[in-house]
């Protein structure tokens, strides 16, 4: 899966999912110094790995964490893939949380996001408005479930 032009002589981390040695990102395009790829996040749907529509990310090809040197511009090599893959995004940054999902908050990754038909507008304060609101839901629901539940008592 990964681009024959690929500089894989970066340092690669064994059993790292962002780590194109590894194989298992869809790498889309590589930038012209080898040093990054432009990738579809993939999620897993009934056990399968299939591309997360609208999601994209810019990886160094080197294993490297947010808060690393890079030896090479990587803002520079981002705007590169913006231009290049002619998509428009409607939202991006670095991930710097110490929660990722799969284990990959060590490997530096730029989120590029683009909105499909229907979406509510991408931004910070909504998507965090739309979080607090689903564990609101939840909660409300788990609440509802074990009023129901409740062992009888006479
Ligand atoms: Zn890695």
């Amino acid at each position: 899966m990964v681009d024959a032009e690929t500089s894989l002589d970066s340092p690669q981390e064994p059993g790292c999912t962002f780590c194109p040695s590894n194989g298992r990102v869809k790498v889309i395009q590589t930038s012209p110094s080898g040093n990054t790829i432009f990738v579809q996040v993939m999620v897993e749907e009934d056990g399968v790995y299939v591309p997360a529509p609208g999601a994209y990310f810019v990886l160094p090809v080197g294993h490297y964490a947010p808060a690393d040197e890079l030896p090479f511009d990587f803002w520079r090599e981002i705007n590169w893939h913006i231009r290049e893959s002619g998509i428009t995004f409607d939202n991006d940054g670095v991930n710097r949380t110490g929660k990722g999902g799969a284990r990959i908050t060590e490997h530096l990754h730029y989120w590029l996001m683009q909105a499909q038909p229907g979406d509510p507008a991408l931004g910070l304060y909504t998507l965090r408005a739309s979080y607090r609101k689903a564990i609101q839901d939840r909660d409300a629901s788990l609440a509802q479930i074990s009023r129901r539940s409740r062992p009888h008592t006479w």
